[in-house]
């Protein structure tokens, strides 16, 4: 089923639902809704609470018989989490090392209190893009690690954890009798995706693992609604940047050097380029074992960054 991009609710299977935002980019996230009988639960609430209250004002308007009960947050990033308040009666839910930092996370504060032009580039685009006024973090009642079932009305909701890979704690949800998979930021689509943690060799088998449901409709963190192909091509930018990250590494690249080198190829239709500095720095991280480059430092040098303008890039057609 082709679903159009476009901002709202959709019927994506038989009571279930995915709340997309384009175009995807920092701060716009998709969320999701499984429902049975009266019973419903929400996968994801957003960046802000007015975009929040407004995901929950059309499923009110769309779905007046159903109460959301539960609420899953795939992980810890705002743009997943910072509604949730708005859900006052539901159970929110999350694996544990989500749990942990969300509850140790105070960035909403922060961007709160910035001025316009504190920050640079796309990271300054993103604060002025979004009202982060009036958030009260509401945090997981429930947490579990691995695995975890759960019964919306008479319908089976499985969430796996397969963090860390993009946060720490990353969870899949998957409603197996509609075919359906919500990703979470494990999958981004129409951008590069943001490498907090990593290791990226573990999203690699998270892209494995989708690869191996029995499933047909895929709601990516971030991007239109697609199928298995969009997790193949994925899964490829993911081995070409851990390939070309490690390869710059032991060959002694400056970071930002490595960063504007990788071939782009196959993906030159990828917006948010500037995220390469996050990627194959999360990558030098990893390799380094000293904790350097941190992420923060990364993320304020995005602006000066001069990201590989991917129109140049010579793509293949038919990949
Ligand atoms: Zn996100």
């Amino acid at each position: 089923m082709a679903v159009p991009y476009r901002r709202g609710l959709h019927e994506i299977a038989a009571e279930t639902y995915a709340y997309l935002q384009p175009d995807g980019s920092w701060g716009w996230s998709n969320a999701g809704l499984v429902v049975s009988g009266t019973d419903a639960l929400l996968v994801d609430t957003l960046f802000s609470v007015p975009l929040t209250r407004a995901m929950l004002d059309e499923i009110a308007a769309v779905r007046p018989d159903v109460r959301i009960r539960t609420l899953v947050n795939t992980h810890s990033d705002g743009d997943h989490w910072w509604g949730n308040q708005l859900l006052p009666d539901a159970e929110i839910v999350a694996s544990e090392a989500t749990a942990a930092v969300m509850r140790a996370d105070h960035t909403h504060e922060l961007l709160a209190a910035l001025s316009p032009g504190q920050l640079s580039g796309a990271v300054d685009e993103m604060v002025r893009s979004f009202d982060f006024d009036g958030i009260v973090p509401a945090y997981p009642a429930r947490t579990f690690e691995g695995g975890l079932d759960l019964a919306v009305g008479d319908r089976g909701v499985r969430l796996i954890q397969v963090g860390p890979a993009h946060t720490s704690g990353d969870v899949l949800v998957h409603v197996p009798d509609a075919k359906v998979l919500f990703t979470g930021d494990i999958l981004f689509v129409g951008g590069h995706p943001v490498v907090h943690t990593g290791p990226v060799s573990g999203w690699i088998a998270a892209c494995d693992l989708i690869l191996d449901l029995d499933v047909e409709t895929i709601v990516p963190g971030h991007g239109p609604v697609v199928g298995k192909p969009e997790v193949r091509r994925f899964r490829e930018y993911l081995v070409r940047l851990l390939d070309h990250a490690v390869r710059s590494h032991e060959a002694g690249v400056p970071l930002d050097d490595a960063a504007r080198t990788m071939d782009l190829t196959g993906f030159a239709d990828l917006g948010n380029s500037e995220r390469l500095l996050l990627n194959v720095g999360a990558v030098y991280r990893e390799l380094n074992g000293d904790g350097t480059p941190d992420e923060l430092g990364l993320l304020t040098r995005l602006g000066e960054f001069a990201a590989p303008d991917v129109k140049d890039a010579k793509d293949q057609p038919g990949e």
